[in-house]
């Protein structure tokens, strides 16, 4: 039997706060333990909540930005557990009334199929505190300074079919929630989080099979093969003719393993009841209203408004769009390439732009581990190269030559193609004076090519470029070795 996995994701995404959910201490990451922990944090009697507006505005443009119901009047609740690193006994979140309803997210495999992942809900809460198991012996540590820290939990459909669009929708969101700039997105520590929710079907079936939830994965990769892992355990219990089943898993990296850790709560386990210390929070119209317009272009608009005005490829597109400061340089390349042209083809100045954006430039950032923000190569300098190409000034080939020694810090385009003396030749006298010579010293390659082999003028493409250092006007050298071959 053929079986069909189905996965739904919940992602915890810390907001970038200065200060907590509901009290004034500070989020920072990294601080001594329990040196951020104010009198909420650790619930001494009598203390009470007050909402972070930064964070209710950060929850608003998430909705806004994945088409959500942003409601206008939703509800804190209580959700009761026990755990060390909970001091309070209950986690304030939002049960029933969540701040944002619905909503989509567009996501991109990586073979370039496409496909649009719905949005149950996002909701306001606050992270716990955290246990630290490996500098004690026979007793646990609780760090208070994460208690607080406002999370936007972000749920969606099960409508994932392999890891690989979970993981694709877990880029996706990670990539949206810093491009409206509401969450640091720093997986390592602990930003962003997903529990990946799996199950297994027989394919062609359209009810959903039982589930496991598979929590705090904390790297694209551990979803990755958790997911695989989890769907494979569970067909071959299925095979086997077993049941599966519910329960909440964890992923051991090591092992590359999920295991066991406790069966499954309900809701009711939590019994959840309104915060009676928190009023309904209200999101007024003239604050929504607000909070849209000061969002910026969101990936997706900005995508089609690159393929559409721009006239990319959609894989350029999606590329250039991957982040908003991908997006932001290669927007100043654009517009350093239209000055240093004045006038000219827009859309091949856009294209030549993302070619060396999304080509040589992402490749060099690559193997250096750098951001695009932290570029040795600032935007304008590399539109000052793609102007030199455009003119005609340099080849292709050479650029990358010049290309490489900007990286290294030797100065602009210019000054290095002087330096150099990188200019191409396109003196037709000098360029058919050197090719005379070439013909003349290579009498067999020359009767070859008359004789019908092609691949024989590649010889003399290759002799000509070698005798210029490769400075060889390339349409111009084509052109004259068929002139002078053609005998
Ligand atoms: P909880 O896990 O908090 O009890 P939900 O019932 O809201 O809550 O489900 C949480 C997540 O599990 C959602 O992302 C949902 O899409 C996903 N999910 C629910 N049922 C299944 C299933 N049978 N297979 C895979 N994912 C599922
Ligand atoms: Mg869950």
């Amino acid at each position: 039997m053929d079986w069909e996995t189905v996965i739904g994701l919940e992602t915890h995404a810390q907001l970038s706060t200065r200060s907590k959910m509901f009290s004034g201490a500070a989020t920072a990451f990294g601080a001594a333990p329990n040196t951020q922990a104010c009198a909420f944090d650790i619930a001494l009697p009598g203390v009470l909540p007050v909402p972070n507006k930064g964070a209710v505005e950060r929850a608003i443009r998430f909705g806004l930005a994945v088409g959500g119901e942003v409601r206008r009047r939703s509800v804190f609740a209580r959700k009761n557990y026990f755990y060390p690193d909970l001091p309070k006994g209950y986690q304030i979140s939002q049960f029933e009334a969540p701040i944002v309803q619905g909503g989509a997210l567009r996501i991109v495999l990586p073979d370039g199929a496409e496909k649009t992942v719905r949005l149950t809900r996002a909701h306001l809460e606050e992270d716990a505190g955290k246990s630290l198991h490996e500098d004690f012996h026979g007793m646990s540590g609780i760090d208070l300074n994460r208690a607080g820290t406002p999370l936007l939990e972000i749920v969606s459909e099960p409508d994932m079919r392999s890891a690989a669009e979970a993981v694709a929708y877990a880029k996706a969101l990670h990539a949206l929630v810093r491009w409206i700039d509401i969450c640091d997105g720093n997986m390592q520590e602990g930003s962003f989080r997903c529990d990946a929710n799996v199950s297994v079907r027989p394919a062609g079936s359209d009810t959903l099979g039982t589930r496991c939830e598979i929590k705090n994965l904390n790297s694209f990769r551990f979803l990755e093969r958790a997911i695989e892992y989890e769907a494979r355990r569970q067909i071959a219990i299925c095979e086997e003719g077993g049941r599966i089943v519910q329960e909440t898993r964890l992923y051991d990296p090591d092992r590359d393993e999920t295991r066991s850790m406790r069966s499954k709560e309900e809701a009711h386990d939590y019994r959840y009841f309104p915060e009676p210390d928190l009023p309904p929070l209200e999101v007024t119209d003239a604050w929504l209203a607000a909070v849209g317009a000061a969002l910026p272009e969101l990936p997706a608009a900005k995508r089609e408004r690159y393929e559409r005005e721009l006239a990319l490829p959609a894989h350029d597109a999606i590329t250039l769009t991957a982040s908003r400061d991908t997006a932001a340089y290669f927007e100043e390349v654009v517009s350093g390439l239209a000055e240093a042209e004045q006038g000219g083809e827009a859309q091949a100045r856009a294209k030549a732009a993302a070619n060396w954006v999304a080509g040589e430039l992402a490749g060099a950032l690559n193997r250096a581990g750098l951001d695009i923000a932290r570029s040795p190569v600032k935007a304008r300098d590399l539109a000052r190269l793609i102007a030199r190409i455009r003119d005609d000034t340099i080849s292709g080939k050479i650029a990358k030559e010049v290309f490489d020694a900007m990286w290294a810090g030797e100065g602009a385009a210019d000054a290095i193609i002087e330096r150099r003396g990188l200019r191409q030749i396109t003196d037709t006298g000098a360029l058919e004076a050197i090719i005379d010579g070439i013909v003349a010293a290579n009498p067999a390659q020359v009767a070859e090519y008359r004789s019908g082999k092609e691949k024989a003028f590649n010889f003399f493409v290759g002799q000509a470029m070698k005798a210029t250092k490769g400075k060889g006007n390339p349409v111009q050298v084509t052109e004259i070795l068929k002139r002078k071959l053609a005998g």
